[in-house]
Parts: C-alpha cells; structure tokens; sequence
C-alpha cells in the first residue's frame, strides 16, 4: 500500500505518477534516479536504509511517515516466498527488484522477472529496476510497467569509456566528433575530451550518458503523457534482436498481461507500421469483440468493402462513391470492411476506436503475416454469421480479394465479385458493375433512412461497449416501443439520442466511444453490471477516488464508460483506471464523474 507515490495516467501498463520524495520534493515516474545524487543521501535510498531499521515497521502504518521501499527478493533467496506472500501488507510506497543484472541472460528471463514483480507489487506502488537501464531498454521496461530506472550502468559504461547513443555505445577513443548536444558534449571538443586525464574523461563520458539516459525517459514520459508509448517502443527496440525478442515474447505470451492495462479508447491514431503491430492488444480485442459482441442489422445482401485511407471509412472519396453506386439498396444491404489490422470493420462499428483510428503503410503488398491475420478474421466472422445473409458479394480486388476468395473457398461460401482482379475498386466500369449487380440482386428500391442507420450505428456501438443486448435496451426494443419518439440529432457521428428533451446516449468521435447520461444508463442498467461500480456511501463530485471504490466490474478498462451505484448516488463517468486495480488501489482517481443523481 502506498502513501507517497500516485499514479495519474497510464498507456497500457506503464504510468505517469508522481512520487513524493523526502522532503516534500515530488518527481514524476517513470523516473531516472541519479546514483551521485543518492549515494549523497539526497533522494529515497537514504528511506530505505535509515528509516526501517527495524523489519516489522513495513507492516505499519503509523511509523511511516517518508517515502520507503521494499526489496523483491531473487527466487533463489531462501526468503523469496515469505517475502513474496508478505508483498501485499506491506506499507510501502515501492519495490525495488533486486538482481535485475541476471535478467540480461535471456529475452525470457527479462519478460518473467519484470511481469512477476509488476504482478505480485500492488498496482498504487512504484517498481524500480536497478542497476540495468540503457537508452534502449528504457523505453520498453516502462511499457511493462516499470516506474523508476537509474543511471548507474551508464555511469559505469562512462568509466569503461564507453560513449552512449540512443542506440548504442561505442568506445570515445573511436569517435571523431561528439555527436551529441548536451551541454557536456557542447563545452568542448573530441580532442579536448581525449586529453583529459583518465578520471576527468570518465566523468564527463558518465555525466554526457546520464544526460543522453534522461532525455530518454522524458521522451518516454512524453510518450506515454500522448498514449503512443507502444508505437514508440516497436520503433526502439528495432536496435538490438534482445529487445525485439522482449517485444515479441510479451506479445505472444502475456497477452492478458496486457489486456488488463490496455485503454478501451484513446485519442490518437494507432499507427501500425510494424509486423509486431499486428500483434497489439488494440486489435487482438477490437477483432474479438466483433465476433463476441457484435450483431449485424437483418439485411440479406453482404458488401465486402476495401478500407481506406481516411477514417471513418465512409467520410472518405472511395467509400463516398461506393455509397453513390449502391444508394438505391441500401436498405437491403449490410457493409463489411476488409482491412488490415483490424480484420473486418462493419459499417456500424467503424467510429470506434481503433477502427477511426489507425493508420498503416499502403503499399498493395500484403505480407503473409498480414493475410493470414486478415483471413482469419473474416473467416471466424463468415462462419458465425453468415446466416444472417443470402447472398456476399465482394468489391474487391488486388490482395483483398485474393484473402477474399481462399476464405470463401476454405467455408464453400459462393461469393460474387464486382471488381476484376487488378482493377481500381473506385473505376467507373467497377463502380458501374457493383450497381448492376446489386440492383439485380435487390429488385426493388429500398434505401436506407438517415434515421434507420444513426439507429444501427448507436445500437452497435453500445453492443460493443457494454456487451450484447445492451444496444436494443438504450433504443428501447425495437425504436420508440415503450411509446416515445426516439430523437437523433447531430452531424455524422457526433450523434445525440434523445427523447422529449431528455438526452440518453452520444457518440464522441474524438474517442470513438458512446457516453450514457443517467438517463440512458437508467434504460439498460440491467445489462451494466460488468461495468458498473460500487462506492461508498456519498454523493461524488467531480471524481471517485479509489479508496471510496467497494467493488468494480472486472471488465473495466481506462476510458471505459461506467456506472456508479451507492447507497447516495447513481451516476455515470469516464473510468480512469482498470476495474481490478480500483478495487486494489489506495491512492488515485478511479472515475471522472459526468453526471450524479444523489439521494
Ligand atoms: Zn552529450
């Protein structure tokens, strides 16, 4: 349990916090402690040897009144269980991992002993890992949830001199210029550094890599302040195979890891540029949830659409003259949008994030990894609903199409193409034959009102957030039958439900997610209960901070949409942590509250 340290932000599992240290100074995390600055007794060490000299102090409250830390023992310490098991009583503000030098033996040893520490620390205390920290490894060690580095290997590195870049070292005696800006490299020349005598070069080597260390865990802090932290470590671990390693083996075998700690929404694109890009928890549980809680509206024809560059899809000039072409059926059709990473987008859902939100390299070539992730997406999606439809039809071409086709073939579903293979979906004989072909599949007009598509749109998108059933409950079974005229104002897709005057329900495009007022909370209450918190008994204003949490949805993530029930108020916010980790948290704003009803 902490009392110094809190957390304020967080980008899946690394977090912005601020520590108090002794004597009242705060430093924000993910922080670089400067070993010079501790062995002078400045900063927290002098805590942790002065101020516990006696063991059971850690397990109460009453003595503590500085920052202090904990070790977490090696497992080869015949008191790593005790202390293990002892982790969660403990009053301390953080955990220092003791032996990190050893995780450097392996990719895997690196990914178990940080996610064991990360999982057996409680959420509102601060993990330092000692000792190991690099400009490389910096950034990645904060994505798994590291709070606190310091500097003593690149102080050590300076004393070898060895000089340190952002990726990489190499000896000073081989460099002809300093190519760095500090304002140690920028006080004098390679020459000058090269005539110190040996204890002045090793100094200012160590200061310029202290200097080179911070500016990276600033960056970091910048990173993850923007919720682009994962972008940023696919880029940073390219500079050496061990970390890439890391990267791909926290991908492939720590995936609830970091479903637990990953935002529901963001307001920044998602960039995929990588192959390990395919692999993030964003697109893992976007594909997921379009199988689990995604309902197609009753139409019999299925459109396969390419994506496209501008988001939401149908803002764009291709899907702009897609729409154009097929206008007259619309009513008889369901669009699905064939994409890369995401898998299949319908046209309902493609205002969430990340489907507003991401942006990839087009290049029309598709690598296997890639095909093979897109295939299986739409191939899981087809054998779950293809019921709902007569006929698929496929505007596609070039490598979509290709996916397309070895799909259909795999489930022996007949599909009709509009698009030949190497032909712009957006030319006019592609265009001109998707109508044909549609109005020959439809027979009569049928279009789709603006009315009937806000409606689906909003019905989808509280299915996806809160779970199936969810939609049909906000509209009320099946629009206005509990006798109130429903109401959609709003330019695309900021849209606004409503009924005489009381408003229910909006999307907000700058997250890709709906809010709930208490009234629209009020109408599918029933069905919130994994997204729904209990608190204390008080009316909150403004926040519910996590000590006032009795229990949450396990299902709750950051930027989630919430209820909050107590025995004085009902409201509705935004959650500002995980659900599990309010309930663990002492420390912390757990919901920004939108609206409260008290009584
Ligand atoms: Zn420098």
């Amino acid at each position: 349990m902490s009392k110094f340290y809190e957390v304020r932000k967080r980008d899946g599992a690394a977090r912005i916090g601020i520590l108090s240290l002794h004597g009242g100074k705060k430093a924000r995390t993910p922080l670089l402690f400067r070993i010079d600055l501790l062995s002078a007794g400045e900063e927290v060490i002098k805590v942790i040897h002065a101020e516990n000299p006696n063991f059971d102090d850690l397990f109460q409250e009453v003595l503590w009144n500085a920052p202090r830390g904990a070790v977490i023992l090696p497992e080869v310490h015949p008191m790593f269980t005790w202390v293990k098991e002892a982790i969660p009583s403990l009053f301390v503000d953080f955990f220092v991992l003791s032996f990190a030098s050893a995780m450097l033996n392996s990719p895997r040893d690196f990914v178990r002993r940080i996610i064991d520490a990360r999982n057996a620390v409680p959420p509102d205390a601060a993990l330092w890992v000692p000792a190991i920290a690099t400009v490389e490894n910096a950034a990645l060690m904060f994505y798994m949830g590291v709070d606190v580095i310091d500097d003593t290997n690149a102080v050590v590195k300076g004393c070898q001199g060895i000089y340190l870049m952002e990726d990489g070292g190499v000896r000073a005696s081989e460099l002809d210029e300093l190519p760095c800006n500090c304002r140690v490299c920028a006080s004098l020349s390679i020459d000058e550094l090269k005539q110190k005598n040996n204890k002045e070069r090793a100094s200012l080597i160590a200061k310029h890599n202290t200097l080179v260390l911070d500016k990276e865990v600033k960056k970091a802090r910048a990173c993850i302040r923007a919720g682009n932290l994962r972008e940023y470590v696919e880029m940073r671990v390219r500079s050496s195979p061990f970390l890439t390693a890391v990267l791909r083996i926290l991908d492939s075998e720590e995936e609830a890891y970091f479903e637990r700690r990953t935002p529901v929404a963001r307001n920044c694109s998602m960039m995929a540029n990588t192959m390990e890009s395919l692999k993030r928890t964003e697109v893992k549980r976007f594909a997921s949830r379009v199988l689990e809680r995604y309902e197609p509206p009753a139409r019999k024809i299925l459109l396969i659409l390419p994506c496209s560059a501008r988001k939401p899809y149908s803002t764009s000039p291709s899907h702009t003259r897609f729409i154009d072409a097929i206008a007259g059926y619309r009513g008889q059709i369901h669009e699905l949008i064939l994409t890369s990473p995401l898998g299949v987008v319908p046209r309902e859902l493609e205002a969430v994030y990340p489907a507003a939100f991401y942006d990839i390299p087009v290049t029309g070539y598709w690598d296997a990894e890639e095909r093979e992730w897109v295939s299986s997406c739409l191939r899981a999606y087809l054998e779950r609903k293809m019921k709902n439809y007569d006929v698929v039809v496929a505007h596609l071409s070039g490598a979509y199409r290709e996916i397309c086709a070895s799909v259909a073939e795999d489930l022996g579903i007949e599909i009709a193409y509009t698009c030949e293979e190497d032909e712009g979906a957006t030319s006019k004989e592609a265009l001109n034959r998707l109508k044909e072909r549609i109005a020959g599949l439809c027979g009569d007009k049928q279009r789709l009102s603006g009315f009937e598509m806000k409606m689906s749109m909003i019905k989808a998108m509280a299915d996806f957030q809160f779970g199936l059933g969810a939609g049909r409950q906000l509209l009320g079974e099946r629009g206005g039958e509990r006798g109130e005229r429903l109401k959609i104002n709003g330019k695309f897709p900021s849209f606004k439900l409503s009924s005489k005057g009381d408003v229910f329900a909006r999307i907000v495009p700058a997250y890709g997610l709906l809010t709930l007022t208490v009234k629209g909370a009020r109408r599918i209450e029933n069905l919130l209960s994994s997204y729904t918190l209990e608190i204390g008994d008080f009316v909150p204003r403004g926040s519910i901070l996590a000590p006032g949490v009795v229990n949450a949805g396990e299902q709750i993530r950051v930027n989630d949409e919430v209820v909050f029930c107590g025995e004085k108020a009902f409201g509705v916010g935004r959650a500002k942590m995980s659900g599990w980790e309010m309930v663990e948290s002492r420390k912390g704003m757990a919901v920004q509250v939108r609206e409260v009803e008290g009584f």
